[in-house]
């Protein structure tokens, strides 16, 4: 049985990275049917909509979609709806998507890019698990009023609303104490409880449902002492889960402690396993068409949509095998290159990746 793939590339340095993942995956010759359509900025121009309904049709019809980034800032002035970045907010809704996974890795080969010390990340693996669907960034009600009470009655104010209801917290717990299980077995959950409401009821449901769990090890974190261990002590975690808003900041804040944004994957589940991957990255407009980004974070992102969607963990392991291979060959794009390393392009790291998936075997390299 084929898989279908809806592959949308989007904008700035979307279609090169998504290209070299594209050609990674052909090489594997599994039973794949990609097919790619506009989505961003590169949708707005085409039809005057950043998430096209064909687009979103192929997104709801595929088994799997990979994505690259969108994004410039040549549209921070449209309307906000009309923005390139509410595409990814309107599959993430669409397609239920409400478990965001980003695993950060610290290659041995890339210790040095960390603006860590090289002992605090050395074998760095952490799994970030964030809510996606709900939090502050879509409860309602959100928008420009004239405030009548607090600090200054009288005076333009914007609001928005922070909200977590206990079904959308029991499933992210339940897709977060699984992934621990599979892992070290240990997951922390970040919130705010002693300051906010919504994050004292998400405390209390992820405890409940820790009784479903009693494998796992629980503990609880305020977000502000979560992102200071991050910094102090990143090797003592194992699984992160967390709310939207908090995740957004501690899964960047994580992925540079491995040195590059442009080396992390991500994936965006339902309850079916179903998701969208994607690089953890913008679209990076700084570098667009200059052929230097990093492809490895879209690459990954392949391996990972093969692992979590498609049950190929054989070639998921190749993937991830090759691209290690490459690193410790010494291949480096810019973002990631230090003294007595080969700079490459993005189209070279591509094909070396692709030269290495041909030739190599499976060999299971660390998981998340
Ligand atoms: P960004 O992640 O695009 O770039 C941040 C920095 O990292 C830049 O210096 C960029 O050159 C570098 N970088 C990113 N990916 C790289 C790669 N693969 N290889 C080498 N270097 C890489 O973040 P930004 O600059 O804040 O945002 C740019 C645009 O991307 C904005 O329009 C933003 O809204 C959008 N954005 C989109 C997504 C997404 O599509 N999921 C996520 C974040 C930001």
């Amino acid at each position: 049985m084929s898989h279908k793939i809806a592959v949308l590339p989007g904008d700035g340095i979307g279609p090169e990275i998504i290209e070299q993942a594209v050609r990674v995956l052909q090489v594997l010759e599994l039973p794949l049917e990609l097919e790619t359509a506009p989505v961003g900025g590169a949708a707005y121009e085409a039809s005057g909509h950043p998430l096209p309904e064909a687009t979103l049709n192929l997104a709801k019809a595929a088994d799997a979609v990979l994505f690259g980034a969108v994004g410039d800032w040549k549209y921070d002035k449209l309307d906000r709806p009309l923005r390139p970045e509410q595409a990814i907010l309107g599959l993430r809704k669409h397609l239920g998507l409400f478990a965001n996974l980003r695993p950060a890795l610290c290659y041995a080969e890339l210790t040095h890019a960390s603006s860590l010390k090289p002992e605090l990340v050395a074998g760095l693996d952490i799994l970030i698990i964030r809510e996606l669907t709900g939090d502050i960034y879509f409860g309602q009600p959100r928008g420009r009023r004239t405030a009548t009470d607090g600090h200054f009655p009288g005076a333009e104010e914007a609001f928005d609303t922070m909200r977590y209801s206990r079904p959308e917290i029991e499933r992210i717990a339940h897709v977060a104490f699984q992934a621990a299980r599979r892992r070290r077995g240990k997951l922390t959950s970040v919130d705010k409880a002693n300051v906010l409401e919504t994050f004292q009821f998400w405390k209390d449901v992820v405890t409940e449902v820790h009784a479903q769990y009693p494998d796992v090890q629980l503990d609880h974190l305020y977000v502000d002492n979560a992102a200071m261990q991050l910094v102090k002590a990143p090797k003592a975690f194992d699984v992160i889960v967390t709310g939207n808003m908090f995740g957004d900041i501690l899964s960047d804040e994580a992925a540079m402690l491995t040195g590059s944004i442009g080396m992390l994957p991500s994936a965006s589940l339902d309850r079916d396993n179903k998701g969208l991957y994607e690089p953890s990255h913008g679209s990076a407009p700084d570098i667009a068409g200059q052929g230097v980004a990093n492809p490895l974070a879209t690459i990954l992102s392949a391996a990972m949509m093969l692992r979590y969607t498609l049950q190929q963990a054989e070639a998921a392991d190749r993937i991830e095998s090759a691209v290690q291979q490459v690193l410790a060959a010494g291949l480096r794009t810019g973002d990631i290159w230090s003294e007595g390393c080969r700079r490459v392009g993005t189209r070279e790291m591509g094909d070396a990746v692709v030269q290495a998936v041909k030739a190599g075997t499976s060999k299971t390299t660390t998981q998340s």
